[in-house]
């Protein structure tokens, strides 16, 4: 397999193509989801897209993208690159889960509800530092309460340890790396059952000493670009250029590109303001939920009901899960409209808070069984 075949996808890209092929008649839209304005384009054609796009072009297209995903551009966007219809039609298909509390608990019908949640821009802000994306000790308390009435994973690219050190629950699920690494409680439950629940699932265990690898050439090969941070994620790796002057960026680009070309079963994800290298096996937020549910003895029963919360690219897996299986529905971190699976939308980790508190309230009003 060549360099070449890297899968790259990119949130921003991915918008950016979406918005300049509005025109373009063979795109299939979506219209369970994607707002009249807002095409949708399938992975492979991206691909395609981004494929065609040789050399230099190639290295300017990841740096549009980077542009278009870093925080002084997104905090400078004008509301009005919108139309009011865009973003009518926008709320209209994916409503605030605050405003359609009532109805959400009705069409839960009793279910077990079980919640997912990713933590960077869900329930931390999205900060210039990575390791200093702390979570309010507010939300803190509001998800241990959460996880008293409903079992409550946290899913996210990062490796476990460092969300564990950020959230510090021990009763919650952690789905790290990008849930390629899952544990259970190890408080909160019988030691009988915690036994069972220890899980530790790692479908891409092989991985491990090829990500550390990149993890070190990265960091060798990205020094001198200032501000780029490398983390390692255990079962991914990652590069922050939040902190990257934008002249750098096509430089660091390279750098990155330069240093995965020599690992073609790994792929290049963009997210927000961060590159993300990941093993190329078929595992993702999505089939971490799955794996979960299964776990909790409710892969097959009609009488759950999870609700995942998230904000990037990556949780769209999860999102898409829910509406394959039918069940349950994702809500969607986001101030602006963007082609999603969610069902619904909230602004920012304080509405996460709001809506999570009134998920208590709500279950502590029950008649208890
Ligand atoms: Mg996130």
């Amino acid at each position: 397999m060549s360099a070449s075949q890297n899968v790259v996808v990119s949130e921003t890209t991915r918008s950016s193509i979406i918005t300049s092929s509005n025109n373009n008649s063979s795109s299939s839209p979506k219209p369970s989801t994607a707002p009249p304005g807002l095409i949708s384009i399938s992975k492979k054609k991206l691909l395609k897209n981004l494929d065609v796009i040789n050399g230099g072009q190639r290295i300017n297209a990841w740096v549009d993208s980077m542009r278009a995903s870093s925080p002084t551009h997104l905090k400078s966007l004008p509301s009005s690159i919108y139309s009011q219809q865009q973003l009518n039609s926008w709320i209209m298909h994916h409503p605030s889960a605050l405003d359609m509390f009532e109805q959400i608990m009705e069409a839960s019908g009793g279910k077990q509800i079980v919640m997912f949640l990713d933590y960077d821009g869900t329930l931390s802000p999205i900060v210039d530092d990575p390791d200093r994306a702390f979570m309010s000790s507010k939300m803190r308390r509001t998800v241990k309460k959460l996880a008293k009435c409903f079992p409550t994973a946290i899913v996210t690219g990062r490796c476990i340890d460092k969300v564990y050190n950020f959230v510090k629950l021990a009763e919650l699920y952690y789905a790290g790396s990008h849930g390629m690494d899952i544990k259970g409680p190890s408080k909160g439950v019988s030691r009988q059952k915690r036994l069972k629940q220890s899980l530790l699932y790692q479908p891409a265990s092989d991985y491990l000493p090829m990500i550390d690898e990149v993890y070190r050439k990265l960091l060798e090969t990205t020094k001198s670009t200032p501000g780029a941070k490398v983390e390692n994620h255990k079962f991914c790796a990652s590069v922050h250029f939040r902190c990257v002057d934008e002249k750098k960026w096509s430089e660091l680009v390279q750098q990155v590109r330069s240093v995965l070309q020599e690992y073609p079963t790994l792929k290049l994800t963009q997210g927000r303001k961060v590159f993300e290298i990941r093993p190329m096996i078929e595992w993702d937020k999505g089939k971490a939920l799955e794996f979960l549910l299964e776990s909790l003895g409710l892969g097959n029963s009609n009488d759950v009901f999870p609700v995942y919360i998230g904000d990037d690219r990556t949780d769209e897996d999860a999102f898409k899960m829910l509406r394959d299986r039918g069940e349950g529905f994702g809500i969607l971190v986001s101030k602006f409209p963007k082609d999603t699976d969610a069902s619904y939308s909230l602004h920012d980790p304080s509405q996460v808070m709001d809506f999570l508190r009134r998920l208590v309230e709500w279950k502590q009003m029950q008649p208890k069984m």
